[in-house]
């Protein structure tokens, strides 16, 4: 039986090498399934769903949903669908999300960092009346950093940039998306002076007062996607975060050159992360990261043993970048990319 099994594996494998098969053989894209699955357990497995399942519920991407979300009129939903109450989740770093969609502040000796803004009609609510009631001076924000140009990270940016004149940090293809929009794109456009960051590929650091965030170029959901590594403080323990900036792969279809640039992405992100030993995975939308949930846990007793909510350890960040990764494998052969 054993070696059996082991036969047909080496066959499959000699078979693969060789070149054979047109398209990956499903055995091949089952195994990074497989590779997925195990690394997202049940933590990571809305993550997995969305990037695994070959009927992905919504695409991602430049699809008509993004340009959609980027301009037209700022509708405002129903509050009682989406509003959050905001939270002080490390001494210094605060949740200031929706229930689907998450901003944070960073607090530092020299101001505020905002990482991701949300769509318009959050910015009041959420991020400036979010950061009075957490005690914080909206005033104190020196820079906003945005993972990515969709709607649903980026409309708040114009405002704080108007109304405080924080610097804005993006990814140059996204720079170059965002300043194209019309004046009357939802939220309005940010505009690009000396002082604001245009980010290449080779990344940069972003240095406040006593904190620095080391901001990763990982292509790929959008062109422009950025991701972060920083430190935050537990209890006056340094802790690192790894924070994905994008995630869904819908819309990539036959490219396999965004494949592949998507795949390279997490690798990086992963590598920086493992390096600095990240220990807590955030995201930009609460149901990869359960942002939403573990917000309020934060400040409720922990029993003996248990971690912080937000702290998955090491292992955790990385399995995250492994789902990510894997999935990704998985859709290009699936779909034949090349
Ligand atoms: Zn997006």
């Amino acid at each position: 039986m054993h070696r059996t099994s082991t036969v047909i594996g080496t066959l499959g494998a000699l078979l693969l090498a060789a070149g054979a098969y047109a398209q990956a053989p499903a055995s091949e894209v089952d195994a990074h399934v497989a590779a997925a699955r195990a690394a997202a357990g049940q933590e990571y497995r809305a993550t997995f769903v969305n990037l695994c399942m070959p009927a992905a519920p919504r695409g991602g991407g430049p699809g008509p949903a993004a340009g959609a979300r980027a301009g037209g009129p700022p509708a405002t939903p129903d509050r009682a669908n989406w509003y959050a109450s905001p939270y002080k989740v490390f001494d210094n770093f605060y949740w200031l999300g929706t229930r689907q969609h998450s901003s944070w502040a960073l607090r530092t000796s020299a101001g505020l960092i905002i990482i991701d803004t949300n769509f318009a009609w959050a910015t009041q609510p959420e991020i400036i009346d979010g950061l009075t009631a957490l005690k914080l001076d909206p005033r104190d924000i020196k820079y906003v950093i945005l993972s990515h140009a969709h709607g649903d990270h980026d409309q708040g940016v114009a405002e704080l940039q108007r109304r405080y004149g924080a610097k804005v940090v993006m990814g140059a293809a996204d720079w170059q998306a965002t300043l194209q929009r019309p004046a009357t794109a939802a939220g309005g456009v940010p505009t690009r002076g000396a002082s604001d960051v245009t980010v290449g590929p080779e990344g940069t650091k972003i240095t406040l007062g006593d904190t620095t965030v080391t901001v990763v170029a990982t292509p790929g959901h959008t062109p422009g996607t950025l991701s972060y590594v920083f430190p935050v403080k537990d209890q006056g323990k340094t802790v690192m975060v790894a924070y994905s900036g994008g995630t869904l792969t819908g819309g990539f279809g036959t490219d396999g050159a965004r494949w592949d640039e998507y795949i390279a992405s997490q690798k990086k992100i992963a590598g920086v992360a493992a390096e600095v030993g990240a220990a807590v995975l955030l995201s930009n939308h609460s149901e990869y990261d359960g942002a939403y949930t573990k917000a309020r846990l934060v400040p409720l007793k922990r029993e003996p043993g248990e971690e912080h909510p937000f702290l998955v350890g090491t292992d955790g960040v990385q399995r995250y970048f492994t789902v990510m990764a894997e999935c990704a494998l998985a859709s290009k052969l699936r779909l034949g990319a090349k």
